[in-house]
């Protein structure tokens, strides 16, 4: 199964995403990853929690990660992040990333959707988690893909 969500996106696609997830972080402190998984049997909030876990996206000094979780194949898709991240921002935070992306993902314009989710978080964390001279890269700028288990 995962062979197939592997495949879902090019490689030229898969490197603009990554692109972007790298941009952002050039904004903010925040780590920013996308997973990828097929489809996803009920709530899809619960899957990026327990998939922000598998990943171990907790393991940052500001407790900023955030999660783009999306199962391709119902187009069901979650924006989560760490504690730190909910202390700060507005109660609306959420739902401006969630609305950049939903509307390319009803198109099925999967990539857009993701740079657009990406660069709106990118926007709205540098307010609270500005880039540092000495960041360092704490999660890696990679997609990952499957179910998480
Ligand atoms: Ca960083
Ligand atoms: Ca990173």
């Amino acid at each position: 199964m995962s062979e197939s969500v592997k495949a879902f996106f090019s490689e030229e696609q898969q490197h603009v995403i990554v692109e972007a997830i790298r941009r952002a972080e050039l904004m903010t402190s925040g780590e920013i990853r996308v997973h990828l998984d097929g489809s996803c049997q009920g709530d899809p909030v619960r899957k990026a929690i327990a998939v922000f876990r598998w990943l171990k996206m907790h393991k940052t000094a500001q407790r900023n990660g955030v999660l783009i979780y999306l199962a391709v194949k119902d187009s069901k898709f979650a924006v989560i992040g760490d504690k730190g991240i909910n202390t700060h921002v507005r109660n609306d935070f959420w739902d401006t990333v969630r609305d950049s992306m939903h509307g390319h993902f009803v198109q099925g314009t999967f990539v857009e959707g993701l740079v657009s989710g990406i660069d709106t978080l990118a926007t709205e964390l540098s307010v609270n988690f500005p880039y540092q001279e000495d960041d360092v890269d704490e999660l890696p700028n990679e997609i990952s893909f499957g179910d998480g288990k």
